[in-house]
């Protein structure tokens, strides 16, 4: 049955057992080595063809307990914050440990100094407040530019290049800035920008001319350029050879070196969302199912983003024989997945797959009307599972309260 859904989501799931699978606890996470592995490959190819460096963006992706299975090919972390360096820091050691913060907070940069070596400012004032202390301490300094250039539409919430955009140094910020603080372009090493979510190698290429049109002449003094995240460089239609001319040809025109911090594409159908049928039932034509998970608690992205995340050997309404929309057991009318169709009617008791769940669920999920987190286990390259953290009740109950 499994084996029917060929779908990239699910082509690990070759590796997992039917025993396996029954004896997994529902919710669960269960996130997928070798696929990760796979992802990393990709990504360390890019880094050996180009010379570039590719980082991981933790906030998409920062369960540790893997993090050894994808040290091999990463140069290091990304962070957003004090919170993400320190478990970069603490997780991977030996790595580079970049980060961003659109407002870094005066009592807790010294603390920052400890664990990151490359900082990057998001405007002129923080670059100035807190720019000297930084180079003092020996750090690599940058600015996050914004290139006024949006490559998506409709996803408003994702691109930083929106009129009125808080994120990101615009040319007439800098230029206003550096009237103010003739010292500021001395304190940079590097631009960072971050304008792509999701997207492909074109996105990237026509960003490029648009950032030399408005920051071209910072670069020959820069020594690295960070291209941010939003690369989907894993996902299997991805334009590599795109993406590789833009490196060289960017690292060639201005001797920088290159930085990319996909959060995504480190972890890109490297895992799965397990769950349960709790009960099913029928309001006028439409036939409904209840799950053990939660979109809103679970897979918060489903409907803040929103999107429909990919089920195993399931279609679109309608294709399948037997469609059904499938909810979470909260009070939230709004807690649907989505509608999906089946070969036969759900019945309770029934398992359901979500795919591509090791990005952005288990790094955002909540507890919301005191709903359990699943637990997250691994599938590792042998097919064997293993439990990397249980959560009970007093996980709900003590971000509420103290300890009693
Ligand atoms: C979100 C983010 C990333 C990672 O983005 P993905 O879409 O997960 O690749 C990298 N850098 C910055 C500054 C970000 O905000």
């Amino acid at each position: 049955m499994r084996l029917a859904d060929t779908r990239p989501p699910f082509a690990g799931l070759a590796n997992l057992s039917e025993a396996a699978l029954a004896a997994l606890p529902t919710p669960c996470y269960l996130l997928d080595e070798a696929r990760l592995r796979r992802n990393g490959e990709i990504l360390l190819g890019v880094q050996q063809r180009t010379g570039c460096k590719i980082l991981l963006a933790q906030k998409a992706f920062s369960n540790y307990d893997l993090y050894p299975v994808l040290a091999p090919y990463l140069a290091g972390t990304e962070a957003s914050g004090l919170y993400e360096s320190r478990l970069g820091r603490e997780e991977l050691p030996e790595k580079e440990n970049h980060v961003f913060c659109a407002a870094y907070r005066a009592d807790q940069f010294e603390e920052l100094l400890q664990y990151a070596d490359h900082i990057v400012f998001n405007s002129p004032h923080q670059l100035a407040k807190f720019g000297p202390a930084a180079k003092a301490a020996g750090k690599s300094v940058g600015l996050r530019v914004n290139p006024e250039y949006s490559t998506q539409e409709g996803h408003e919430i994702y691109d930083p290049c929106a009129p009125g955009s808080r994120l990101g140094t615009t040319r007439a910020q800098w230029d206003a800035a550096a009237a103010q603080y003739p010292d500021l372009p001395d304190l940079l090493d590097g631009l960072h920008f971050h304008t792509l979510c999701e997207q492909d190698s074109d996105a990237l290429a026509a960003t490029l001319p648009a950032l030399e049109a408005k920051f071209g002449d910072l670069l020959p003094r820069m020594k690295w350029l960070n291209f941010g995240g939003g690369h989907h460089i894993t996902r299997p239609d991805y334009d590599l050879a795109t993406l590789e001319k833009c490196i060289t040809g960017t690292q060639e025109k201005y001797g920088v070196q290159v930085y990319l911090e996909p959060g995504e594409a480190w972890a890109l159908n490297a895992g799965y969302l397990v769950t349960t049928v709790l009960d099913t039932l029928q309001n006028g034509e439409t036939h409904l199912a209840i799950l053990d998970m939660s979109a809103a608690c679970h897979t918060p992205d489903v409907i803040e983003m929103p999107y429909r995340p990919p089920l195993l050997d399931a279609g679109e309404p309608g294709e399948k024989p037997c469609t059904f929309r499938l909810g979470g057991p909260t009070c939230l009318a709004g807690d649907v997945v989505g509608e999906y169709s089946f070969a036969a009617p759900l019945t309770e008791g029934d398992r359901l797959i979500f795919g591509d769940m090791a990005i952005y669920s288990t790094c955002k999920n909540n507890t919301f009307n005191g709903m359990p987190l699943p637990d997250i286990w691994v599938l590792h390259e042998n097919g064997t599972t293993q439990p990397l953290a249980r959560f009970g009740y007093h996980d709900f109950k003590y971000r509420l309260g103290s300890p009693r």
